[in-house]
């Protein structure tokens, strides 16, 4: 089933994509960073002087980093790995020194504190050098028994992926549940202790209170407020959630039996939402669709009748762009990207967007000609003329106001996109649109199932981990905190009761891996602010849902306004830049907005069912 919009949880890769501890060459070995000594650096000078040093000698690391990986990600051999690593590990040994000497330093101007801020945030790697290598070392040992992982000789992707998707067995999506969750999270477990002691270690030794605080420290305003402002927005959108999830409980209950599904306290079993962390629920949408009779919009079959290929399609995509008033994409985009998976050898497909410097923007990705391609290629450029548009910032301040800007831009662009008004204006759908509450209600509903469904778990997946690195959260109780979360926030129950060897956030790629996960709650809530503010300067008149801004020049310079800052202003300072003084915030209000007939008919079908479940 074709859904109206993706939600790609991609990397921007940027300057600080290069900030791991490790890495890892395609044969698994692995090297370690940080085992020449920091030279002692005479403390004195300017710290203008110094930002400058720093910000041209970031622009060379990064650009060289940058063409090392991407040599390996377009064409994997160890060779290739080996120059990639080499790259990373000077880039990382830098990094190190210029956070080392970087505190000799206090800065006068504003923006001087706030570059030697920045280069802060940089750190996180413990003092000493055993622990630094042993805090790699666990890093490595953690991801590779994720990502050589078998269920009954069955890998992640895509394998068990596709059985939670498409079975509708309920044993069969039991065991691979289950399963799955067995043969990673019990062998990762001990590593992940150590690794929560050594990142406190790291964080302690760069000031702040514990890695939580450290990964907090990204926002702008003291970690309390960050955190009681994302509780804040959750609540806002809760209601509708559960609108959501009472909903798709009464079908599942249909499809597989009330005993099974309408569990006690109002949960439903975590299995049955076509996900392996019931993350997306778009892959269920056939047992859910409230019209069957009225189908939802799929322009793949127009794409592919039309002739369109890779090249064209992110030629349609550039070309909503310069619909704003933006820049064609320079000439090296089409002759350095990789747009289609190359016949002569083995590449990274997962679409990724690059900065490389100067303008030199690539997008690596093996386009299909669907309609869920063509929205990716509208999420990667959005990543890309982010990168246009503030490329003239030093290299400190060439990345967004916050990590889930960047995430934000494209799928703001998505949303205009998906409009059929708009799908039937650059020639995609023929004929009279036939806009009947239906088609409104099987568009929304299937929209929901990803950027709903998600709310509760891109919250749950770092809250665990705040409180674990605080230590709020003991070795001994991680499974029992985690499946509370879960229970709590997405209102599902694990299908099987826990042993205490299990650690279910071992089953989740961005653990083991250390990868920071709130950026997508941000994300999936800021671009309906985006959108919001973007539709009132284009003078949109009816509903959200309704609005696209193609061809509104004064939308886009507006937005243009917010992107080229970069990170050199807060990102509350650049929110307001983008929607002209309106919000200042996280703000659930647009998001709920935007759903308002989804919602509407969802209180309707569940009349006189009894939604939520126990939260405490
Ligand atoms: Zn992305």
């Amino acid at each position: 089933m074709k859904l109206l919009v993706s939600f790609q949880f991609c990397l921007a890769l940027g300057i600080l994509a290069w900030v791991l501890p490790v890495a890892i060459s395609a044969n698994g070995a692995q090297i370690v960073l940080g085992t020449e000594p920091i030279e002692q650096t005479a403390k004195h000078g300017s710290a203008k002087k110094f930002l400058k040093r720093v910000n041209k000698r970031l622009d060379v690391l990064s650009a060289e980093t940058s063409e090392a990986a991407w040599a390996y990600e377009t064409n994997i051999t160890d060779h290739n790995s080996d120059l990639a690593t080499e790259a990373q590990l000077k880039m990382n040994k830098a990094l190190m020194k210029i956070i080392a000497d970087s505190s000799g330093y206090k800065g006068k101007s504003k923006s001087e504190k706030r570059q030697l801020h920045l280069i802060k945030l940089l750190g996180g790697m413990p003092d000493s050098k055993d622990d630094q290598k042993e805090l790699a070392d666990l890093q490595a040992e953690m991801t590779k028994i994720y990502s050589t992982a078998k269920y009954l000789g069955a890998p992640l992707d895509p394998n068990l992926t596709d059985t939670l998707a498409t079975s509708r067995d309920y044993d069969v999506l039991l065991s691979t549940y289950i399963g799955w969750r067995n043969v990673t999270g019990p062998f990762i477990k001990p590593l992940y202790e150590k690794f929560v002691t050594l990142s406190n270690q790291g964080a302690h030794d760069n000031g702040y209170d514990d890695a939580g605080a450290l990964w907090r420290a990204g926002y702008d305003m003291s970690s309390e407020d960050f955190t009681e402002l994302i509780e804040k927005v959750w609540n806002q959108v809760l209601p509708l959630y559960e609108q959501l999830h009472c909903y798709v409980r009464a079908k599942l209950a249909e499809k597989y039996g009330k005993d099974r599904v309408e569990l006690e306290d109002g949960f439903m079993p975590a299995h049955l939402l076509g996900n392996m962390w019931s993350q997306d629920w778009s892959h269920i949408y056939d047992l859910l669709i409230p019209y069957t009779d009225v189908l939802p919009i799929d322009v793949t079959p127009e794409l592919v009748k039309q002739g369109y290929d890779a090249y064209s399609m992110h030629r349609l995509s550039e070309s909503f762009y310069k619909s704003l008033g933006y820049d064609p994409l320079p000439q090296t985009f089409w002759t350095k990207s990789m747009l289609t998976r190359p016949a002569d050898r083995e590449v990274v497909c997962h679409a990724s967007a690059w900065d490389f410097g100067n303008d030199d923007l690539r997008i690596k990705m093996c386009t299909t000609v669907t309609q869920e391609d063509l929205l990716t290629i509208h999420h990667e450029q959005g990543h890309l003329y982010y990168d246009h548009h503030y490329r003239k910032q030093p290299a400190l301040y060439r990345d967004a106001a916050a990590d889930f800007f960047h995430e934000a831009i494209g799928d703001t662009m998505e949303l205009s996109v998906v409009v059929p008004q708009h799908l039937k204006e650059i020639g995609l759908i023929k004929g009279d649109i036939k806009d009947s509450p239906e088609q409104t209600i099987n568009a929304q509903l299937a929209v929901a199932l990803t950027k709903i469904a998600v709310l509760p778990w891109v919250y749950l997946v770092d809250q665990w981990r705040w409180k674990v690195f605080s230590g709020e959260v003991k070795p001994e109780d991680y499974q029992t905190a985690w499946i509370k979360l879960v229970e709590k926030y997405q209102g599902l129950k694990r299908p099987y009761p826990s042993t205490p060897d299990d650690f279910d956030p071992g089953a989740k790629f961005h653990i083991p891996a250390n990868v920071p996960y709130i950026r997508y709650f941000g994300a999936a809530l800021i671009q309906f602010q985006f959108h919001a503010a973007l539709c009132k300067t284009a003078g949109h008149e009816g509903p959200l849902h309704t609005c696209s801004i193609y061809g509104n020049k004064k939308a886009g310079k507006q937005f243009a306004k917010m992107l080229s800052l970069g990170r050199s202003k807060t990102w509350q300072e650049a929110l307001r830049t983008a929607s002209r003084g309106e919000f200042d915030t996280l703000d659930g209000g647009p998001i709920l907005e935007y759903f308002t007939p989804l919602r509407e008919w969802l209180e309707k079908q569940n009349e006189g069912r009894t939604c939520g479940w126990k939260k405490d």
